[in-house]
């Protein structure tokens, strides 16, 4: 049985201040054990974070990493300084960082490798864009998108791995898949592990939805069987909204997996 997952990604938003106010809220509202609870707050936010989480059901993630251990590499913040600060989760190859900073799936690669490498856990994005899914391209996207991540990867070490189907259409627009459309494209994905890397893995690995989750619409879009968690932008800056969330997970973890 897999374990839902819900994960916050803050993006670029939340000084200190306003970070640790949040986390506090999240620390007492979200009481759950059968959800793991992670929130991915900027770089500047994570050690703070990282000490209020520490005795709670949550777990800290970063946004982002570089593949280098150390070194002359100004301005990246390589996997042993996210452990270092606490870090469990890493997000890789966010479709944010693909389109604004064009990250390639060959860099996607080297991040996700490093991630395995120092013991993390990654949550690695993949998704079609809006023209995409209008030519019919969205499982051959999918698919090409974890060839390129996942290439030569160790079906032992992806039974860490948590996969994020994020519709690039879906995300901070208000306009979210049809609960349908969720689990067609989840099952595609499913599917394609289970050829790459063995039935046990397929089956062990988390697919969490992420695009316009909402407190609204989480119940039903978690309620799909290959659905196993949210990776949830702008409804993760509200600590209720982001609780309902949570608890949506709680609910349906029963009907899927
Ligand atoms: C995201 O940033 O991964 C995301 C899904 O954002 P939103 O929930 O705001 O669409």
């Amino acid at each position: 049985m897999r374990r839902p997952i819900v994960a916050g990604n803050w993006k670029c938003h939340l000084t200190v201040p306003e970070a640790t106010e949040l986390v506090q809220q999240l620390v007492s509202g979200c009481d759950t054990d059968a959800v793991d609870v992670v929130v991915c707050p900027a770089f500047t936010a994570l050690a703070p974070v990282g000490v209020l989480l520490e005795g709670s059901v949550l777990q800290l993630g970063a946004q982002d990493v570089f593949w280098e251990a150390q070194g002359a590499f100004t301005g990246e913040v390589s996997p042993a300084m996210l452990r270092d600060v606490g870090c469990r989760y890493v997000i890789v190859g966010h479709s944010e960082r693909r389109r604004v900073f064009g990250e390639s799936d060959e860099t996607v690669r080297r991040k996700l490798r490093a991630v395995f490498a120092h013991n993390l856990k990654p949550i690695l994005c993949i998704g079609e864009t809006l023209e995409e899914r209008e030519a019919g391209r969205t499982a051959a996207v999918l698919e090409r998108q974890l060839e390129g991540a996942l290439e030569g990867a160790d079906p032992a070490e992806c039974e860490r791995l948590v996969v994020a189907y994020e519709p690039v259409w879906a995300i901070g627009t208000g306009r979210h898949a049809a609960p349908e459309q969720a689990q067609e494209a989840h099952q595609t994905i499913r599917r394609w592990l289970a050829g790459r890397l063995g039935e046990r893995t397929a089956k062990s690995v988390r697919i969490q939805y992420g695009g316009s989750v909402t407190a609204v619409n989480a119940g039903a879009l978690l309620g799909q069987p290959d659905v196993d968690g949210a990776l949830v932008g702008g409804a993760s800056l509200k600590a209720g909204s982001f609780g309902t969330i949570v608890k949506a997970a709680h609910e349906t973890q029963a009907v899927n997996r």
